[in-house]
């Protein structure tokens, strides 16, 4: 047999992971005409968005006007579907904002759609392994899919891997969770389809405390699901379950996320089991969409330039580099031994932006991240992680990427004032300081 020969493969932007970070980026550097490659490890596009289908986009209504963007489009071409496959609506839970509640499969569908129409080179199935270093450049990212190990030459990296892996092997400082190594819950979450909506939620406790307090006392129900958030889903007579949390587990280790998925589905069956046989309005009911893998809400945090804190939330810190708005509340899960928080992060009616330079490592001058990978601090984390702000951090890298190649110059060089405009033309609301 011939020895293999690597595939080498060239790109201007290289974006890893395609969750919501990856599709904002690949989408808005594609748009700007540069040669885009985005690899995704799994089968498909959303990351989080795809392993808890579902959920719903949180956060995308800063003080009750939408991020705009890439965000505002999706939801704009879902909503106008006929029939409307997405729709804005309250959330049930104190101090979060209104939140877009959609078709998963359409939702998922037509944001593949949208990458193809941008020209982005999408690689389903197709893991970035580790950079090669030039100096403070990344000359190639090794890569590895089912016909074996490729590399990726590319002009510039943006990492929305979640974890940060490749920031890492580049040496990028970071580290895991909070100060004490304490990182969120990871969740498994799941639907219950043929629910009467009428009989489900005639109490309108979000948590469903009355019921989860005697399956924790009869030893039904594990007892981290003292509170049962359940909610109602797209479709009429389904419910979307995001309570079963499981603590302590490190998502950068592939063996523990393993064995929590596994750990996760016993307890989505055993709760699916209880809601049938205890709670009014499910009785018809079953279980379907267990999510293929657990939800990771936190592993790596990055070193950044500048690192978003909880003095910036509570002061509502308007930065001259801002590219997205944010009032989310202080959404902490089980992190230790700690329960669940959703603390207003700010006072009502205000909001604050995330920096540019939060998604810039101080060395590498063709790296960018962007997602939950940014460089805050434990509080700032748990306010900043909401689906709508990690696409909208992506589509600043992606379009920071086209700036720092016009212009020949290293990403931390960017001019901040010209990509906060352009931005601002693609839509975005809500950035600048105000005089
Ligand atoms: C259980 C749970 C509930 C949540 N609830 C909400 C909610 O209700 N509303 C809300 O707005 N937000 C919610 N969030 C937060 C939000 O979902 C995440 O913060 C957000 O989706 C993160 O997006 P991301 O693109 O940064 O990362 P991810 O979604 O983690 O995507 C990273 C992608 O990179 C891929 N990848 C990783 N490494 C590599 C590699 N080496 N090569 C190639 N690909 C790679 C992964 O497969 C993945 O697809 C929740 C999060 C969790 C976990």
């Amino acid at each position: 047999m011939p020895a293999q020969t690597h595939r080498i493969e060239e790109a201007d932007v290289l974006v890893i992971g395609g969750g919501t970070a990856g599709f904002g980026a690949a989408i808005a550097a594609a748009r700007q005409g540069l040669d885009v490659t985005l690899l995704e490890a799994t089968s498909k596009i959303g990351g989080v968005m795809a392993f808890c289908p579902g959920m719903p986009w949180g956060g995308g209504y800063p003080v009750d006007q939408i991020i705009g963007g890439l965000l505002e489009e999706l939801t704009s071409r879902l909503e106008t579907m006929t029939p409307p496959a997405a729709e804005k609506r309250p959330c049930t839970l104190e101090n979060f904002g209104p939140e877009i509640i959609y078709d998963h499969d359409i939702a998922t569908l037509t944001m593949f759609e949208m990458l193809e129409e941008a020209g982005v080179a999408v690689r389903l199935n197709a893991s970035a392994i580790a950079p090669k270093m030039a100096g403070s450049v990344i000359e190639e990212v090794s890569c590895f899919d089912r016909n074996g190990p490729f590399v990726v030459r590319p002009r510039i990296v943006i990492d929305c891997s979640g974890d940060g892996d490749i920031s890492a092997k580049a040496g990028v400082p970071f580290h895991l969770g909070d100060a004490s190594g304490n990182m969120m819950a990871v969740t498994i979450s799941f639907h219950m389809i043929g629910v009467d909506w009428d009989a489900a939620f005639a109490d309108p406790d979000p948590y469903f405390t009355r019921y989860a307090a005697k399956g924790v006392a009869e030893g039904r129900l594990h007892p981290d699901l003292s509170q049962l958030y359940l909610m109602r889903a797209f479709y009429e007579g389904s419910v979307f379950c995001n309570s079963v949390h499981l603590r302590g587990v490190d998502g950068t280790d592939p063996v523990a996320v393993g064995k929590a998925t596994q750990e996760g589905r016993r307890r989505c069956h055993q709760l699916a089991q209880f809601l049938q046989a205890e709670v009014p309005g499910f009785e018809k009911a079953h279980m379907s969409m267990l999510s293929p893998t657990v939800g990771v809400r936190e592993t790596r945090k990055l070193q950044g330039v500048i690192r978003v804190t909880g003095a910036d939330l509570a002061q509502g810190t308007k930065f001259p580099d801002g590219i997205v708005a944010c009032d989310n509340p202080i959404d902490d899960v089980m992190r230790g031994d700690e329960s669940m928080t959703h603390d207003a992060a700010i006072e009502s009616g205000s909001f604050y932006t995330l920096p540019f330079r939060a998604l810039l490592p101080e060395k590498i001058t063709n790296l960018m991240f962007a997602g939950r990978i940014i460089s805050a601090d434990a509080t700032a984390f748990a306010s900043v992680r909401g689906m709508p702000q990690c696409m909208t951090m992506g589509q600043a890298t992606g379009t920071a990427a086209a700036l720092a190649l016009k212009d020949g110059c290293a990403v931390q060089d960017v001019d901040t004032q010209r990509l906060v405009r352009s931005m601002t033309q693609q839509g975005v609301n809500r950035l600048g300081v105000p005089s």
